[in-house]
């Protein structure tokens, strides 16, 4: 009687722990769904952040420009003064000194009106820039916003899942002896939601140690539970 009652315990600790192993999967998969969605947020901050460089980059330029016209202004004012000046001049000498000094001011305005044409194609090179990080953003978003929803999606399904499984495992456990139970639940939790295993060509399907005859036949004998010595997990010998 105490024999087949072991066996048939088992065969339901079984069951159970197949409702288990899947509610330990759901479980660990809606565990990492979160880490997935900061890894996302994450590269879309990434990419905030280029955006942001490149158009600090723009504003640069046209300070930039902005700063070389205003040199341009004041060494043009300096040009005029310069003329002005020529016509007060009393001799030669004095005159084509004087000219020549116009003549160093002017290469001198040309040069900013250079730097300031340099500064225009950096702001025309920087505005294309932002405008492509901006639509680079823009896709961004929509995938992340759609990976986020799929996330999001799922987890609500694992949450239906596990909902279910949870009946179903409230189903099984008046079937087995409370002791067994305590047992098999401490075994789960320290052996990755696995507490009972098939010995399978003489070896443990948990640790793939190999199981001596000896343990194989008090299995057999279902007069106790037999634990595996490797790895600890509840034995069982599966149908043929
Ligand atoms: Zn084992």
């Amino acid at each position: 009687m105490a024999q087949l009652n072991l066996k048939s315990q088992l065969e339901t600790l079984v069951r159970l722990q197949e409702v288990d192993s899947q509610i330990y999967d759901l479980t660990e998969e809606k565990r990492a769904q979160p880490l997935e969605i900061e890894a996302l947020k994450n590269a879309f901050e990434e990419k905030k952040k280029n955006l942001a460089a490149q158009e600090k980059g723009y504003l640069d330029a046209q300070k930039e420009k902005k700063d070389r016209e205003l040199e341009l202004q004041t060494q043009e004012e300096n040009v005029k003064k310069l003329q002005t000046q020529l016509y007060q001049l009393k001799t030669n000498k004095e005159y084509s000194a004087m000219l020549g000094q116009i003549n160093d001011a002017k290469a001198d305005a040309s040069t900013i009106e250079d730097r300031i044409l340099e500064s225009m194609d950096k702001i025309e090179r920087s505005r294309s820039s932002v405008e492509e990080e901006k639509k680079k953003l823009q896709a961004e978003e929509g995938v992340f916003n759609a990976q986020k929803q799929k996330i999001e999606q799922r987890i609500k399904e694992i949450d239906d899942q596990l909902a279910r499984l949870g009946v179903q495992r409230k189903e099984i456990l008046p079937d087995i002896d409370k002791t067994i139970i305590s047992q098999y639940e401490r075994i789960l939790k320290n052996r990755e939601g696995l507490a009972i295993v098939a010995v399978k060509n003489n070896t443990c399907s948990g640790c793939n140690m190999l199981v001596p005859p000896q343990v194989i036949n008090m299995i057999q004998m279902y007069e106790r539970i037999i634990t595996c010595e490797v790895c600890n997990r509840i034995l069982f010998i599966p149908h043929e």
